[in-house]
């Protein structure tokens, strides 16, 4: 990708409006979940544990607005810090504009039903575990390849 197409969607970004910046989001709940960082080799890998706060049938933060207060480690995107989102999922709607990529189809801005990112079996919902469920010495067997 160009650097000018990039840096063209990023600014189409920054203009939106706050209400617009959160329907963009696809309610997966994907970042929600927890990953592994190797140390020695700097790979990212995801779990099937989502945070504690998730709902995980509505796919949404049950505690959204004091949310990285709660949990430091919970990631705030905003325009501003869109061009390092390379640890978000691929499928990250935000993640895909950012690089200048259209939604995908069940993204519910383009299908115009919520649901549909369940459906398609993009969302998280009936597939992980709490990490209120599982001790983190376990974490490395909750490694999943679903999500990027
Ligand atoms: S991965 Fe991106 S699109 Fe999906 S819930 Fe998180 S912020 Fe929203
Ligand atoms: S605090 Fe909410 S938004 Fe942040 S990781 Fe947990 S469930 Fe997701």
């Amino acid at each position: 990708m160009m650097r000018t197409e990039k840096n063209t969607a990023l600014q189409k970004l920054a203009r939106l409006s706050p209400r617009q910046w959160e329907r963009l989001c696809d309610g997966c709940a994907r970042c929600c979940l927890h990953k592994i960082e190797f140390e020695d080799t700097g790979e990212i890998v995801y779990t099937g544990i989502a945070c504690r706060y998730l709902d995980q049938h509505s796919c949404r933060c049950r505690v959204y607005e004091d949310r990285t207060r709660l949990v430091p480690t919970c990631c705030r995107l905003a325009p501003d810090n869109l061009g390092e989102v390379y640890f978000m999922p691929e499928t990250c709607a935000y993640r895909l504009l950012a690089q200048a990529q259209e939604l995908a189809p069940w993204h519910p801005l383009v299908s115009g039903d919520a649901e549909s990112v369940h459906r398609a079996g993009m969302s998280v919902r009936g597939r992980v575990v709490s990490e209120s469920d599982v001790d983190t010495d376990d974490w490395p067997a909750y490694v999943i390849d679903w999500v990027q």
